[in-house]
This record gives structure tokens, C-alpha cells and sequence, in this order.
């Protein structure tokens, strides 16, 4: 585990787009925090540095939008709204760990659905503009964090 302090929304995107560089096909990425930690602020550094070129918005309420990166696709859930439903029998596996980078807000709603292979990131917020990003490799990915 590994720990990053950010005191702005662009420095939390500078950290993004370092990210950036480690991330492959096939890679899943969980943003845990509660609303306003950081987590779309974050996204959007990721794909911005990925070759996204369109403006990345929450997709709150059609839970995934899908971004063409430089060399591969950028899934973007936003479980929030599937605490109610489940995330079951919605074909969202198609978008988990296949071909391109999935990234993935309140994974707590999509759990049974996540392979223990991700990249677990989690956002606190610790005053108006300063934020903790924690970030820990599990599986395939263990010990990421120390080559960032
Ligand atoms: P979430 O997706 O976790 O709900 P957002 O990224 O949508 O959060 O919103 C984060 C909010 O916090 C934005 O209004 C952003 O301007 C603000 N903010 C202030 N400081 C930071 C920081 N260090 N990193 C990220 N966002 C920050
Ligand atoms: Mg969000």
C-alpha cells in the first residue's frame, strides 16, 4: 500500500497521468471514496493521458460510458446506483477485464462481479482541497504501487 497527498484537482490529475503509464488491456482499476473524494476528477487525468479526447463525465446515470484511448478502451462505470439493483444479468462482464482499462467508482456495488486482479485505489478527503489517494495491487497486480 502506498499513500499520495494531493492539494488541488490538477495535481490529483498529474498523479492520474502518471498512473497512466502502468496500465494495460484487460487492467481494472477501483475508485473508493465517498462523493466528492476525487474519484471522476481522477478518472479524468487517467484518460486524458490515455489519448481521450472527449470530456469524461461522471456516468452516474447510465452507470458506464465506454472512451476510445490511443491504444485501447476506456471503460468507466459508476456503480452508485446499482446498490438497489445488483450489478447481475446487466452484460457488464463484457467490460471487466477484456480489452481495454476499466475503471470502476463505488466498487463496493459491483463486487461479486471483480476479479481479486485489480488495482484497489482509495480517496479520502482531508480538507476543502487536500486529498489521500491510497493505492494497492492485489493479485496479478501485488505490489504495483512500489514501481509508481
Ligand atoms: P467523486 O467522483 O469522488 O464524487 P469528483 O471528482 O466528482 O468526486 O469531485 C471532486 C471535487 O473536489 C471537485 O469539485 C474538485 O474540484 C474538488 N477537489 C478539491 N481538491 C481536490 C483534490 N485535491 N483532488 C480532487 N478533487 C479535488
Ligand atoms: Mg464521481
Amino acid at each position: 500500500m502506498r499513500e499520495f497527498v494531493t492539494n488541488s484537482p490538477k495535481d490529483t490529475q498529474t498523479l492520474a497521468s502518471q498512473i497512466a503509464s502502468y496500465t494495460q488491456p484487460g487492467m481494472i482499476l477501483t475508485l473508493t471514496g465517498d462523493l466528492g473524494a476525487g474519484k471522476t476528477t481522477f478518472t479524468q487525468g487517467m484518460a486524458r493521458e490515455l489519448g481521450v479526447a472527449s470530456r469524461v463525465k461522471s456516468p452516474t446515470f447510465n452507470i458506464l460510458n465506454t472512451y476510445q484511448g490511443t491504444d485501447f478502451p476506456i471503460y468507466h462505470f459508476d456503480a452508485y446506483r446499482l446498490e438497489m439493483t445488483g450489478a447481475a444479468d446487466q452484460g457488464f462482464e463484457d467490460y471487466i477485464g477484456t480489452d481495454g482499462l476499466t475503471i470502476i467508482e463505488w466498487p463496493q456495488f459491483m463486487r461479486d462481479l471483480l476479479p481479486n486482479d485489480r488495482v484497489e485505489l482509495v480517496f479520502k478527503r482531508s480538507d476543502e482541497h487536500t486529498r489521500t489517494i491510497s493505492i494497492n495491487g492485489q493479485g496479478h497486480y501485488q505490489a504495483i504501487e512500489e514501481k509508481l
